[in-house]
């Protein structure tokens, strides 16, 4: 992953009749990186993808597309493969008919990549056989191949996991791995199923009510669900200079000024006795961990989302 923006939105706004759908949301998706837009249902995901992809046009705000001042508009726009909704499959087709057809449309139809893309999508072995007949999860792969069409620099994917067995939802996500791995594809993925993006972005973007609640790296979410040491003291600024005296440099103060310390959790006892010893007031000291699911129901509200 390079620390070049890829996609920045600035201010998008969706309002349809009277109501905002999206509201003033700032996104910044790094090059190479697999972003997970996450919400529940009705929250506003696809019609973020929608704008970004440009099938929807921003009440407000913008959308600006990679950095590289060389290319126009329409080719960036071309760089950018999409599965928003249906994925518009020909059920009388193949799945070699179908990548065809979007090829021609596309003006880059050769075989040898329709091929190639067959191959990466589990798909190659289909023959004759109708898109009609196939699985939910091979119509789904076959919805991310048409994505692939054109040697996209960009995949924007709605929902792709959504409704498949937990066999499909492997398939998926080793595939979405392989796309960004191998070569290199930065990816925009909506869910509202928490335990699969949790082992496949890098970086999330929570949002609610068409706003970006909170946008984080999977490191930082797995730091804050972590296991920690959580004090509530009568003064935070000391105690916060108290433990860089005794080393401690993983800590944080929180919006609520209770500090949570990362390490040396066993040292709880001592490190309570010290501060007492330096006049601060402890009301609160005890080791916890939240997981996941219960950090992002925290963060959005008791109606939360739904875990697969
Ligand atoms: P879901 O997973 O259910 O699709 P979502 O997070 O993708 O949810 P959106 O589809 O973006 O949410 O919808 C956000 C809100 O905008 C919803 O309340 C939806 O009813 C409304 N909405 C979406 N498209 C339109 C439209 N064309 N006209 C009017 N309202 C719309």
């Amino acid at each position: 992953m390079t620390n070049e923006t890829i996609i920045e939105t600035t201010n998008l706004t969706k309002i349809y009749g009277r109501r905002k759908v999206v509201d003033s949301v700032n996104l910044s998706i790094k090059r190479g990186s697999i972003y997970g837009l996450i919400g529940r249902n009705g929250a506003g995901k696809t019609t973020i993808l929608k704008m970004i992809a440009g099938t929807a046009a921003p009440s407000f705000g913008t959308v600006t597309l990679s950095s590289d001042e060389n290319e126009t508009y329409s080719l960036k726009r071309k760089s950018m493969g999409t599965l928003i909704e249906d994925p518009g499959l020909f059920y009388e087709m193949s799945a070699f008919d179908n990548l065809k057809m979007k090829a021609i449309a596309l003006g880059c139809y050769d075989k040898n990549e329709i091929n190639e893309i067959l191959s990466l999508i589990g798909l190659s072995n289909t023959g004759k056989k109708k898109a009609g007949k196939f699985s939910l999860g091979m119509r789904q792969r076959l919805g991310i191949g048409l994505a692939l069409v054109g040697n996209p620099k960009t995949l924007i994917l709605d929902e792709p996991i959504n409704g498949l067995d937990p066999q499909g939802i492997v398939e998926i996500r080793e595939l979405l791995l392989k796309l960004n791995n191998e070569k290199g594809i930065t990816i925009l993925i909506s869910s509202h199923i928490l335990s699969e993006l949790s082992r496949l972005v890098s970086h999330y973007g929570i949002i609610d009510h068409g706003c970006i609640l909170e946008e984080l790296t999977a490191d930082e979410l797995m730091n804050k669900c972590s296991t920690r040491l959580e004090i509530a003291t009568d003064n935070p600024s000391l105690t916060a200079e108290v433990l860089k005296e005794k080393g401690y440099v993983n800590f944080e103060i929180c919006e609520n000024n209770r500090i949570r310390i990362y390490e040396r959790l066993e040292e709880a006892a001592s490190l309570n006795k010290l501060l007492v010893e330096k006049g601060i007031m402890v009301s609160h000291l005890a080791v916890n961990s939240t997981d996941v699911e219960n950090y992002f129901l925290d963060i959005t509200g008791k109606g939360g989302l739904k875990n697969a």
